[in-house]
């Protein structure tokens, strides 16, 4: 996977004082991709050091007064072709720079003050489309540790990766606050996480989970998700069977870029405060991280994993789509229809945790050819895929 970076992120002495700005996660992250490091500014002919710049709207003006904005769009396209001539889908640029910020940046008023905006580079490399930037921020917070463990929660007949836990502690589900008492897990789940690494990853690992076709609230199913968040999770991962929607998915193995929530509850609605809420409205923009979709993206082209895309429709169950409804699917731009996730999706969004969704379809919506066995068959005919495609995502976090 190649990956643009900005190089001061990675300890090279191109700022305009002339000093750097390391991050041990962006590093981290370089040691496991193909990465190029670049600095729009000294590509563009400015020395380092040099008088510091903020953009003024279309223009960038160092402190001094000198227009600059032809040296900065110069090295932007330098950069930007550097970047293209790689096929880079990710760019982790520096947070608020002129030339690298994405998506805030100084106003160029040299008081502090931050508008929305993108810095000339970022703006470039938006303009041409097909890359995914983020600030090294959105790094710095995907990254796990003992304190920040990645949360995973496996659906129907993907529970298997659990025995890839070198465990420390197992927490039964029935002791986690709000999950229902009276829930029994259900063939091929298990009601049991364990928490513990996969390859040194610090995890806490959800091997089942509980349906609202059971009959349980929005509330109750997304228990297992502010349990993550209170062991200190920021990343969770949610994996559910699911199926493909004819026209827009094949079966397989999937990552989710958004979702419908079509099951007429939402895990929000109520006294939010009693969830450790500040507000209920929830931004759902970027309901599924754009950053985690690129690196599990990255992870399956790279290990030659055939991984589809697409938009899941999470619905109430238990019965499956009538005709009519796979239709209404397909022409709402749904490629996987499942029973669960969406609710969880919400909660974890809710908390500001960043969400991935991959999803096994393991039938065609309305083919009458899905029951519990073909969902575990298909899962076990994809489960080394499976694991090898949650493996190498969990190395490059
Ligand atoms: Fe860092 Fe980008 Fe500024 Fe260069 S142009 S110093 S890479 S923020």
């Amino acid at each position: 996977m190649d990956v643009v970076v900005s190089a001061c992120l990675l300890g090279e002495s191109c700022r305009y004082d002339g000093a750097s700005r390391p991050s041990a996660a962006v590093r981290h992250l370089a040691n496991a991709t193909t990465m190029h490091p670049v600095c729009p500014e000294v590509r563009g002919g400015l020395p380092t050091p040099r008088t510091a710049s903020e953009r003024q709207g279309d223009r960038v003006v160092m402190r001094d007064g000198t227009d600059v904005t032809s040296a900065f769009e110069r090295g932007a396209r330098l950069c930007a072709e550097e970047a293209r001539a790689h096929g880079v889908t990710l760019a982790v640029l520096k947070a608020k720079s002129p030339s690298c910020g994405v998506g805030l940046i100084y106003d160029g008023t040299y008081s502090g003050r931050l508008v929305k905006g993108n810095g000339v580079f970022a703006e470039l490399l938006e303009r041409e489309g097909d890359v995914c930037m983020v600030s090294e921020e959105v790094v710095e917070s995907s990254r796990p540790s003992v304190e920040h463990p990645v949360a995973l929660v496996l659906g129907t007949g993907l529970g298997h990766l659990s025995s890839l836990v070198h465990p420390v502690r197992h927490v039964d589900y029935h002791d986690i606050d709000g999950f229902p008492e009276d829930a029994r897990p259900m063939e091929g789940h298990l009601f049991e996480a364990t928490i513990g690494t996969v390859d040194d990853v610090p995890v806490v690992v959800y091997p089942g989970r509980i349906h609202l076709y059971q009959g349980f609230s929005a509330v109750e199913v997304t228990s297992l998700v502010r349990h993550a968040y209170r062991l200190g999770c920021r990343v969770i991962i949610f994996a559910c069977a699911t199926g493909a929607i004819p026209g827009n998915a094949h079966t397989g193995l999937g990552i989710l870029t958004d979702q419908i929530n079509l099951t007429g509850v939402n895990p929000l609605v109520g006294d939010a405060s009693t969830r450790g809420l500040q507000t209920p409205f929830v931004d759902m923009r970027e309901a599924y991280s754009p950053y985690l979709r690129t690196l599990a993206r990255g992870v399956a082209d790279d290990l030659g994993i055939a991984v589809e895309e697409g938009v899941y429709a999470g619905v109430i169950g238990p019965s499956f789509e009538t005709p009519a409804e796979v239709r209404m699917l397909a022409g709402m731009g749904v490629s996987y229809v499942g029973m669960s996730t969406v609710c969880e999706v919400i909660a974890a969004q809710a908390l500001g945790m960043n969400v991935l969704g991959l999803t096994l379809a393991a039938n065609y919506a309305g083919d009458g050819q899905v029951s519990h066995e073909t969902v575990l068959e298909e899962a076990g005919r994809h489960a080394d895929s499976f694991e090898r495609l949650v493996r190498g995502i969990l190395r490059l976090l």
